[in-house]
């Protein structure tokens, strides 16, 4: 069956796209991804979309995304693509063996957290060292944990954490975080929370039998290194854009992000669209990505009906 639109990802991005599709009577179909529900579910108390005055846990906002999505007759099914065709119309989607073909294309990808890129970090992931405090915090329950960063996502992780580790230390590379100020106030406030400014982690000590024991520090004024005990450590410095699948079909910024031509979702493919933070290296909320897959919803159901009439 040739579709009329599929959207690749489930995050706020896409599953708005879904709602809107669905309500346009597109039946979309929502290739959910690895990652169901996006980077909201492996994130706590959602404070800032609007609507959700006393805040909602991640996990449950993208449920209720997903069920208003599905109430329209959107169909949604945890699967990976793993390629795509977009040389002529309709287009090709893989998953695994599975062939799919389509009309339009809403690419809704997003991004996934960024790691310092050392041996000892790949060595002790899920042994010590994490990127996702909300998936891990439960497990230092009373111990001394760092993350590693210094924008909203390292101070949040490192509120979050206080809720279990006896001590927090925020290990940033400069004199000053890029958090939003509200974000900065709430942790200087936190008497479980310390920053280690200036420096940058050298070296993850320990061994997948002890888990993480401390790690070598660098100060980036002074070029001196020193041990710092700890039990675990959390990443929290960015993310990349998932569009390793689109690398040869689509442009791609600097950054590899998706490039959408001037205020819509249009990519450089006529008929593939792009939004959320997949094409966004800017705002990257969950309140512009929605607002962004609304917009590709609404491009691809004018798209079909111009085609239509010509
Ligand atoms: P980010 O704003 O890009 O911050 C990344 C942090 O990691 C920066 O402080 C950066 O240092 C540091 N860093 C990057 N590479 C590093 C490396 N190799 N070694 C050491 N440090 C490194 O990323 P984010 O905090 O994940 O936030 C991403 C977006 O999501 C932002 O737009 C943010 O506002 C948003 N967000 C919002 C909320 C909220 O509103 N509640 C929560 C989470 C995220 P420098 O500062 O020196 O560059």
């Amino acid at each position: 069956m040739n579709r009329k639109v599929i959207i690749i990802g489930s995050g706020p991005a896409g599953l708005t796209a879904a709602i809107y599709a669905a309500r346009a009577n597109l039946q979309p179909l929502v290739l959910e991804g690895s990652q169901p529900g996006g980077q909201l579910t492996i994130t706590t108390d959602v404070e800032n979309y609007p609507g959700f005055p006393d805040g909602i846990m991640g996990p449950e906002l993208m449920d209720l995304f997903r069920k208003q999505a599905q109430r329209f007759g959107a169909e949604c099914y945890f699967k990976h693509v793993s390629k795509v065709d977009f040389g002529k119309r309709p287009f090709k989607i893989w998953v695994g063996d599975e062939e799919y073909t389509t009309e339009t294309i809403i690419i809704a990808t997003g991004a996934t957290a960024r790691l310092l890129g050392l041996e000892s970090e790949s060595k002790l992931m899920g042994h010590g060292v994490s990127a996702c405090a909300t998936c891990d915090g439960f497990f230092f329950k009373n111990k001394k944990v760092l993350v590693v960063g210094g924008g909203d996502s390292a101070v949040e992780e490192a509120t979050f954490l206080t809720k279990f580790a006896s001590e927090v230390n925020i290990v940033h590379r400069r004199d000053e975080l890029r958090a939003s100020k509200i974000l900065q106030q709430r942790a200087f406030d936190n008497p479980k929370i310390n920053i280690i400014w200036n420096s940058v982690i050298e070296e993850i000590n320990g061994s997948v039998e002890t888990g993480v024991t401390s790690v070598t520090l660098k100060d980036t004024v002074t070029n001196e290194t020193r041990e710092e005990t700890c039990d675990g450590i959390f990443m929290a410095i960015g993310h990349f854009p998932n569009t390793s699948l689109f690398e040869d079909l689509l442009d791609l910024d600097r950054k590899k992000y998706i490039v959408t031509n001037n205020g819509s979702s249009a990519t450089n493919i006529e008929g593939v669209f792009a939004c959320g933070d997949v094409q966004d290296s800017y705002y990257r909320q969950a309140i512009t990505a929605a607002g962004s897959g609304c917009m590709a919803a609404i491009d691809a159901e004018r798209f079909l009906e111009e085609e239509s009439h010509s």
